[in-house]
Order: structure tokens, then C-alpha cells, then sequence
């Protein structure tokens, strides 16, 4: 069975789980590098980056989780997950995981947009528009190198991959809809078959 760990340092960690335990798969929280042990993916959720930045430091699971990306292991972000994603944020030197080229822009909406829903299209999840919301959402100025934008609204990008990697700067697990989970755990499939291959 599948086995997706969700970094419970902070944050929106118990939805995670939920929507993750109706797609079928087993979920564990994520606490020291012991947990890593016998993951298929690993999803970290919202919260306070500066916090969660120095929390992964203090538990020391910055470095294993940096190299298991770099490797290939399937790591999605949501909101504070896609700003610890980044290799760069605008005008912070805040601890982060750095996997993804993107330049990200912090709590990035300004004030009156410090919350906000919208239902937005985005292709790679079929045609049914998705129901996104926002918390103090960060999002994408600029992309280089592998990554690429799957959700563009007037220049911002806002959900964004780079091979086994996945970020939105919005929070699907706070809706009913499971469609981007599902996605992520399309990379989690193709991760496990190469493993397989690779035992061989
Ligand atoms: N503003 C937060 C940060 O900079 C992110 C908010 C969120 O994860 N909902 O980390």
C-alpha cells in the first residue's frame, strides 16, 4: 500500500490526511527522520515558513528531505510547502528545502486579498474549474530550468511542478475536491515503479 507522510510540524496537517485517507492510501505524520522510513511521497503543508523552516532544521530533517528530493522522491507543498519548495524567495534569507527554480513572493496578496476563494481551470486536472482558496498565499514571480506553471492568473503563477515535485500556493485540502492530490499521487505511481525497476 501506498505510505504518504505529511510533515506535522506546524500547520494544516490533519486535512492533509483526510483527503489523502479517502484516495485509498496509508498516511503517517512526519516528525523526526525516522519517519521517513517507507515513503512513497511526502506532503508539506501550510503554515508559517519562517517556523517551519527553523522547526525542520531544530528536528534535523531539512538535509535528509533536500536529498531525498534531489533523488527523485515525490514531495508536494501547499502554500508554506511551495515557499520551503523554492530555491528562491524574494528578499529572504528564511531556511528552506530550495528544490524548485522559482522565485517566490511571500504573503504576496497584500492585505484586503489576505483571504480569497476563486474557481480557476487548470488543465492538467481536467475541465471542471478548481476551487482554490487562498490564505496569505504566497506565489510565483518567475520560473527558470525545469519547472513548470500548470495555474498562471494575471502573470502570477500559483501551481507549479518540476518532475517529482509539486506546489500550489493555494490550499486544496481545505475543499472537497481531491483532483490535485490525485495528481500528486499520479508522481507517487511513477516514483514507485522506478523504485521497483531500480531493485531489479
Ligand atoms: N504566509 C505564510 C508564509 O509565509 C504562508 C501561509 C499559508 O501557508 N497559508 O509562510
Amino acid at each position: 500500500m501506498t505510505k504518504i507522510g505529511v510533515l506535522a510540524l506546524q500547520g494544516a496537517v490533519s486535512e492533509h490526511a483526510d483527503m489523502l485517507r479517502r484516495l485509498g492510501v496509508d498516511v503517517c505524520d512526519v516528525l523526526d527522520p525516522n519517519d521517513l522510513d517507507g515513503l512513497d511521497g511526502l506532503v508539506l503543508p501550510g503554515g508559517e515558513s519562517t517556523a517551519v523552516g527553523k522547526l525542520l532544521d531544530f528536528y534535523q530533517l531539512l538535509e535528509p528531505i533536500r536529498e531525498m528530493g534531489r533523488k527523485g522522491f515525490p514531495i508536494f507543498g501547499t502554500c508554506t510547502g511551495l515557499i520551503l519548495l523554492s530555491k528562491h524567495i524574494n528578499g529572504s534569507e528564511q531556511l528552506r528545502l530550495g528544490l524548485m527554480d522559482t522565485f517566490v513572493e511571500r504573503n504576496a496578496f497584500g492585505r484586503q486579498l489576505a483571504s480569497f476563494e476563486a474557481n480557476m481551470p487548470i488543465d492538467v486536472l481536467g475541465e471542471t474549474p478548481f476551487p482554490t482558496v487562498f490564505i496569505r498565499a504566497p506565489y510565483i514571480d518567475k520560473i527558470e530550468g525545469e519547472a513548470r506553471s500548470l495555474l498562471e492568473l494575471d502573470g502570477k503563477i500559483l501551481m507549479v511542478e518540476q518532475g517529482n515535485l509539486l506546489a500550489t500556493a493555494f490550499h486544496p485540502e481545505l475543499t472537497d475536491d481531491t483532483r490535485v492530490h490525485e495528481y500528486f499521487l499520479q508522481k507517487v505511481n511513477v516514483y514507485k515503479k522506478r523504485e521497483i525497476v531500480v531493485g531489479r
